[in-house]
């Protein structure tokens, strides 16, 4: 069913567009013209309206930043050479959101809806989005609990934001990452699906740590053995052994990526066995050991295809061959931006035209 989006538009006066400099992007610090809000009282969404990207009011009694109820979502505009404004998958992250926002106890949101409020945002800010290699529109939708109320229980009031930004490559190099092995990220029976905000405060810690031993990013194991790999920072961790796409399946713990998903099936389209499956410690740190571990890299949509360089397991660590001679990210990579950035046919419909 599709419901048509009424949507009250406000454009600011003032453009901060001539005062960007495209050329420094860091990433999540840059945010476009405008912003989307509605409102979640009486058990429906109301008040769907564009206005200038600025400070919102709030009570400091909001049950989100007491008991957390909050979550987020990521995806991404593309501009192609003749104009054209593309977001990849925007159907996915809906269906996503929705699963966060159930096992949050928050109210969802009509996947149309969903698409509807954020090609409109993206629409009127298309100047923001960068025609550089590796550049893109980063569009962060989230949802929080504004009930003024202490007492522990879900809030009958929310907020929908969408949020955008121009942003560049997210990580720069090959990375060296370390499989923790205390820490755990998500529980069985948890909310490691979800895209909660908790589970990124929970993630800091072991994240900040690993950075002082000298980590890029950490790869997660399971809590109860930490002899399996779950996901690799805030990505999905993908593996090439003995031939075979090997990836942890997707359960309780596992966010269900968009990157997962798309790298999954283009494997299978090439004809590449893939596995989702528990993956252990011992096979992955067994083939980086062997040379059958021929490649390894984070799938998210913020850090697209990030090469991993070593493993460092129990102190040891196994090093990987170089990035350039990866036969299967290299392809992967070329192939999803080729997509994205419309040189080469949308056959699967993953761009959804603004
Ligand atoms: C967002 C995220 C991913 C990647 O999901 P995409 O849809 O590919 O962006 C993977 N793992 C975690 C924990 C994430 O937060």
């Amino acid at each position: 069913m599709t419901e048509t989006l009424d949507i009250q538009i406000t454009k600011t006066t003032h453009s901060r567009l001539e005062e960007t400099d495209f050329d420094n992007l860091p990433f999540g610090r840059t945010f476009s013209d405008h912003m989307l809000l509605a409102d979640y009282a009486d058990g429906e969404w109301k008040n769907f309206r564009i206005v200038p990207y600025g400070e919102i009011k709030m009570s400091p009694a909001i049950s989100s930043l007491h008991y957390g109820q909050a979550f987020f979502e990521g995806l991404k505009a593309y501009k192609h050479a003749d104009g054209k404004v593309v977001i990849f998958r925007p159907d996915k992250n809906a269906i996503r959101f929705n699963k966060s926002a159930e096992r949050l106890c928050m109210p969802e949101l009509p996947t149309d809806i969903f698409v509807q409020s954020i090609a409109a945002l993206v629409d009127i800010d298309r100047d923001w989005i960068p025609t550089k290699a590796n550049h893109s529109l980063y569009i962060r939708p989230c949802m929080f609990a504004t009930d003024p109320y202490l007492g522990v229980q879900p809030s009958a009031t929310y907020t929908y934001v969408v949020l955008t930004g121009p942003v560049g490559p997210y990580f720069s190099k090959t990375l060296r990452v370390k499989i923790e092995t205390h820490y755990t990220r998500a529980a069985e029976g948890g909310m490691g699906y979800a895209k909660a905000a908790g589970n990124y405060a929970s993630s800091m810690l072991p994240g900040k740590k690993a950075v002082e031993e000298g980590f890029d990013q950490l790869i997660w194991t399971d809590g109860q053995t930490h002899e399996y790999i779950e996901e690799m920072g805030a990505a999905n961790a993908m593996f090439m052994l003995d031939g075979k796409l090997i990836t942890a399946s997707t359960r309780d713990t596992i966010l269900d990526g968009v990157t997962r998903d798309t790298v999954i099936q283009l494997a299978k389209e090439w004809g590449i066995p893939v596995e989702e499956r528990r993956v252990s410690v011992a096979e992955i740190i067994e083939g980086a050991q062997k040379g059958t571990l021929t490649d390894a890299f984070g799938a998210g949509t913020a850090a697209t295809i990030a090469p991993v360089g070593s493993i460092s397991y129990n102190g040891e660590e196994y090093f990987l061959c170089d990035p350039k001679e990866r036969v299967f990210s290299q392809k992967v990579f070329k192939t999803l931006d080729a997509i994205k950035y419309g040189t080469e046919a949308d056959t699967h419909g993953w761009n959804y035209v603004v």
